[in-house]
């Protein structure tokens, strides 16, 4: 079925969802969706879309929503339901990202979307924007959620994709990014999304697609190759055990593209590692082919009681034995903690700061600090926002002053308190 209707797609671009945008974008290029696309910044938004409207029959405006953007975003989501009121038969609103996924209720509710993608949506997405533009039904589409007769449907999806099917990066619109690897994660601790929206099960990008992307960088002049991983050292396992030999196929392809000038990045930004997976023999492996020196690994807390408590699979023991291993092959380390952990005692934050004091004594150890945020859809979404002690906070500052810990832990002290406002007013329900 053709229709004639004339379709335009304006996704908001934004640094903390592009890597969302560029997998939607690549999907839709995989998938030959063809519509004319725009990817504006917030400031650019309103007058695209006015001279969208002016020009197409029907514009889909997607936003790509983390939960810490929604403070910031919200009002500005108020006035595209304002658009949406004025325009109601040319517009429609849809919404995706790990916000929505973990509060689909609240985000039909009250954040004026018509339509969000739940999950990964490389082929609901698709999907919906084919059915669409061919003039079908769009309410089939598997891993969608709407409004219809003032009932919430919500129609789950539970297929896992092949990411092999959808590429990590758009050649065509020339959107590039560090190479997903690896999707879902079996610990679901219980403060993190990752579980809860991908799924425990762990799959991976086969090593074939991860070469042929990264030669595709770096002919495009990208040559630090990065990679995303809820741990790239679980790497073809199954996400609790490393998987000795399908790691070192992986280390020893990627190694080769070094010969082509590709720079390998491996347990640093854009992705830490668990310290449970740090032995010697992975240490030897990655070692000499890393261009970065320096391991980021996620230890938490302090308290083992918390670290069981959140279901981290790890101890603080494992912790410090991974950062004695990686500082006994001269790798700098760089360990994440996250403040005001739910159910924690006065003791549990005072072993934290212990243990980031005996660290920092260690030296050449960086301390990148956060602040625990009410996610929607982990177990602890509901979770009170508590302050951090202040025999803890007051310590930590002074080590702020001497630049041994760093990180967004401020900000996020209220941007917690901010997302806990909004589950108070009923914007946020899961
Ligand atoms: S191990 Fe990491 S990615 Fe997996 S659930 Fe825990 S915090 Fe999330």
């Amino acid at each position: 079925m053709t229709s004639k209707t004339k379709y335009s797609l304006v996704l908001l671009y934004d640094e903390n969802n592009k890597y969302s945008i560029h997998s939607l974008v690549a999907a839709m290029e995989a998938e030959e969706v063809n519509i004319d696309t725009y990817l504006p910044r917030i400031n650019d938004l309103h007058n695209i879309i006015g001279y969208l409207l002016k020009n197409y029959e029907k514009i889909v405006v997607g936003i790509s929503l983390m939960t810490t953007q929604l403070p910031n975003i919200q009002p500005f989501l108020e006035s595209l339901k304002e658009l949406k009121r004025l325009f109601s038969s040319k517009f429609i609103l849809v919404g995706g990202g790990p916000h929505v996924s973990g509060d689909p209720l609240g985000s039909l509710k009250h954040l004026g979307f018509d339509y969000l993608f739940i999950g990964e949506a490389e082929k609901s997405f698709t999907e919906f924007l084919k059915r669409m533009t061919d003039g079908c039904d769009v309410k089939g589409v598997k891993g969608i959620g709407y409004v219809e007769d003032d009932n919430v449907v919500i129609n789950y999806n539970d297929e896992v994709l092949n990411l092999d099917k959808y590429p990590p990066i758009s050649v065509k619109y020339g959107l590039f990014n560090p190479i997903e690897v690896s999707r879902g994660c079996p610990y679901g601790c219980k403060y993190c999304q990752v579980s809860y929206i991908f799924g425990k099960y762990m799959r991976h990008r086969s090593l074939d697609t991860i070469l042929l992307h990264c030669k595709i960088l770096i002919k495009k002049g990208i040559n630090d190759l990065r990679f995303i991983s809820p741990n790239i050292l679980s790497y073809g396992g199954n996400g609790i055990k490393a998987d000795f030999d399908k790691l070192s196929e992986f280390v020893n392809g990627v190694k080769e593209l070094r010969n082509l000038g590709g720079k390998l990045y491996l347990g640093s930004f854009p992705s830490e590692v668990r310290p449970d997976f740090i032995d010697e023999d992975i240490i030897k492996l990655i070692k000499d082919v890393i261009t970065n020196k320096r391991i980021s690994i996620g230890i938490q807390s302090g308290s083992d009681r918390i670290l069981k408590y959140l279901g981290r699979g790890h101890t603080v023991d494992d912790a410090l034995n991974a950062v004695d291993l990686l500082r006994r092959y001269n790798l700098s380390v760089d360990v994440d903690f996250i403040l005001g952990l739910p159910n924690e005692e006065l003791s549990d934050a005072l072993e934290t700061l212990q243990l980031i004091q005996k660290l920092i004594y260690l030296g050449g150890i960086r301390i990148h600090l956060h602040t625990y945020i009410p996610l929607p859809g982990t177990p602890l979404a509901k979770h009170k926002v508590k302050p951090l002690p202040d025999t803890v906070k007051s310590r930590l500052l002074k080590y702020l002053g001497r630049g041994v810990i760093f990180g967004n832990w401020l900000m996020q002290e209220k941007l917690a308190l901010k997302i806990q406002e909004l589950r108070d007013k009923g914007i946020i329900l899961n």
